[in-house]
């Protein structure tokens, strides 16, 4: 497994479970990336409804893809419920405000395709979405009980210590540098030299996807999400904005999303630069919007500012790729839940022992792409397309021994906040350890 986002974790999680031998090397540590950072949304659904579904892959396919998609919010939760994981979380569900006459209608249709399911959601007229959301900016929105917050990183770390527990190892501060295949054995190569031998690679570097697979950084485009977070506002306060504890994102192709954390933060999170952030000045429209959408915050210091990349496909659906025998690769389209991913892993790792086994799979799933087929999407597309995101697969792996040298410490990019500095505040996981694979073994020093 390569990268330890919440898509490498819990695949290794489910294969360590089912009795695959498992091997995660990540370049920094867990929840490094996207997962760490992200804004704890944790929503079932991709990009369209049910019927665009159905319209799109037929009755079959397309329930089963509903299904999928439906189940995803559970997922996360039942996983933190079984592994006793000591993260925040609270399940009020999630708001979808709308902000245009058109996108009342929408998400008017959007509640009650979902209510005809027997899903416990909501259309809410402008009255009923204030009093949920404590402003009325919104000329109306929905509500989908089945969403809930967590708190992202320590999640990722839940989803790390469980894939320890159930016989994975992983490694930090091990990047992957190289990838060849002889064969059907393929070999990775960390940074410190250290290698792995398996039948079976899964990429799962999303947003931080490098120059590894030829290509493979052109199928995607990446842009910076930007999050900020007040201080702890005073139960008074606190008590005036989302006092049913929802997450909110809305109707806008940039979206907004925001909620209140378990330390009565407000976390606002949106659109910024394409590039890394330069200064504090980067993250001032959110700022400003936070003290528009609620004035009683306006002047309020912010704690934390970060952001992040996520990584978008061009269709917004999911995509499982095997671009060789062995490698597997899954794009997803993102922003519509945590538990996109790790549904979709789950339904992985049966299929892993062999190819792809495309019939268990999301729809998208059966389109595999040789690696000459993947096409750059050009930068532009993403104001277009929204925000979202998108990530990786699953598949077993043999350990080997390799050499130590002590690897340079990640430095965030400027001003741009690693999951180590939020986590003062947001976090409560335990910090554990993942040393780098090294020529002492890596399975023993991992554990
Ligand atoms: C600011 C922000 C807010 C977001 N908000 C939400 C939200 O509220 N709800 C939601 O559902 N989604 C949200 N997302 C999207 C979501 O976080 C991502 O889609 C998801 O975390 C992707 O998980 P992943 O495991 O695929 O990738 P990541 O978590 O990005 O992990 C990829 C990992 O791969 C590692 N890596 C890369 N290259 C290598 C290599 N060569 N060798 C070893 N390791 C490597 C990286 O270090 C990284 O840790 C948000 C994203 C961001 C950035």
């Amino acid at each position: 497994m390569i990268g330890a986002g919440f898509a490498g974790l819990s695949t290794a999680l489910h294969l360590a479970e089912a009795g695959v031998s498992v091997v995660v090397l990540e370049s920094h540590e867990p929840g490094w990336g996207g997962s760490g950072r992200n804004g704890g949304q944790v929503i079932p659904g991709i990009k369209y409804d049910p019927s665009e579904i159905l319209a799109k892959f037929g009755p079959v396919a397309g329930e089963a893809l509903i299904g999928f998609v439906g189940s995803t919010a559970d997922l996360v939760f039942d996983l933190i419920a079984k592994h006793g994981m000591d993260v925040p979380h609270r399940r009020a569900g999630w708001i979808q405000g709308a902000h245009t006459p058109a996108m009342v209608e929408t998400v008017k249709r959007r509640s009650a395709e979902w209510q005809a399911r027997g899903v416990d959601a909501q259309f809410l007229d402008h009255d009923a979405a204030a009093s949920l959301l404590g402003t009325d900016r919104y000329l109306a929105g929905w509500v989908d009980r089945r969403a809930g917050g967590v708190q992202p990183l320590a999640y990722a770390r839940g989803l790390a210590k469980a894939a320890l527990a159930a016989g994975a190892a992983i490694h930090g501060q091990s990047k992957v540098v190289s990838l060849t295949r002889s064969g059907a054995t393929w070999t990775v190569r960390t940074t410190q030299g250290a290698t792995v031998t398996a039948p079976r690679v899964v990429v799962a570097t999303n947003g931080y996807t490098g120059d590894l697979i030829p290509k493979l950084r052109q199928t995607v485009i990446r842009p910076n999400s930007f999050i900020v977070a007040t201080q702890p506002l005073s139960d008074n306060v606190a008590g005036t904005i989302l006092p049913e504890g929802q997450v909110v994102s809305d109707t806008r192709q940039l979206l907004l999303y925001f909620r209140k954390d378990h330390q009565n933060r407000l976390l606002m999170g949106g659109r910024g630069p394409f590039r890394e952030p330069k200064d504090a000045a980067d993250w001032a429209h959110l700022e400003r919007v936070v003290g528009k959408m609620y004035p009683q915050l306006k002047g309020v210091p912010f704690d934390f500012r970060w952001c992040g990349r996520v990584a978008l496909t061009r269709d917004f659906l999911p995509h499982l790729h095997e671009p060789e025998p062995g490698l597997l690769r899954a794009a997803e389209r993102h922003g519509q839940g945590d538990g996109g991913l790790h549904r979709h892993r789950r339904q992985g790792p049966p299929a892993l022992p062999g190819r792809a086994d495309h019939a268990a799979a999301p729809a998208r799933a059966e389109r595999t792409l040789r690696l000459g087929d993947h096409r750059l999407v050009p930068p532009h597309r993403w104001r277009h397309e929204g925000q979202g995101g998108l990530s990786a697969g699953s598949g077993p792996s043999r350990r080997r021994h390799g050499s130590l040298r002590r690897s340079a410490r990640h430095r965030p990019p400027a001003r741009c906040r690693s999951p180590s500095r939020i986590r003062r505040s947001t976090g409560t996981a335990r910090h554990w350890r993942y040393p780098a694979a090294s020529r002492t073994g890596p399975t023993e020093s991992s554990r």
